[in-house]
């Protein structure tokens, strides 16, 4: 348990959620802010900052709750499709500390536009991928 981490104090039950999932690795709860209505956050009941730093067998438990919940909202609240968004580290956008999982529900014409697209330069593409490739 990371001091003074909300989803640290959310997994111990020291601040209340609206659960929707729970097992020993994972909980899933609402967004108190949601983008649209039923927008839900999976976490790792563990601190890890991000995706690079969580071992890959609670990973898998968290991805799992994401695939079962996306069912949900589709099921359960009729949503058309969604978006899973993880904001991995401060400048992506990510403001909680500790690893988490977006699902966002969304409609037809919701008007919800993620980002702008650019392009590549002559043969950027491939040189790009070079270079992802080598670091691996
Ligand atoms: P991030 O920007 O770090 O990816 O997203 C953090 C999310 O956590 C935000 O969408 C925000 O609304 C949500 N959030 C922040 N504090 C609380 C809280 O106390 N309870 C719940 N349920 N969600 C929270
Ligand atoms: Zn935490």
């Amino acid at each position: 348990m990371e001091k003074d981490c909300i989803f640290c104090k959310i997994a111990a039950g020291e601040i209340p959620c609206a659960k929707v999932l729970e097992n020993d690795k994972v909980l899933a709860f609402l967004d108190i802010a949601p983008v649209s209505l039923g927008h839900v956050l999976v976490i790792t009941k563990e601190h890890y900052a991000n995706l690079e730093t969580v071992p890959e067998a609670e990973l898998i438990e968290a991805i799992k709750a994401v695939k079962k919940i996306g069912q949900a909202l589709k099921i359960g609240l009729n949503v058309a499709g969604y978006n899973i968004v993880e904001n991995n580290d401060p400048v992506a956008g990510q403001v909680i500390n500790h690893l988490h999982f977006h699902i966002i529900p969304r409609a037809v014409n919701d008007g919800l536009k993620v980002w702008p697209q650019g392009k590549y330069r002559d043969g950027e593409i491939n040189d790009m991928a070079e270079v992802i490739k080598q670091a691996l």
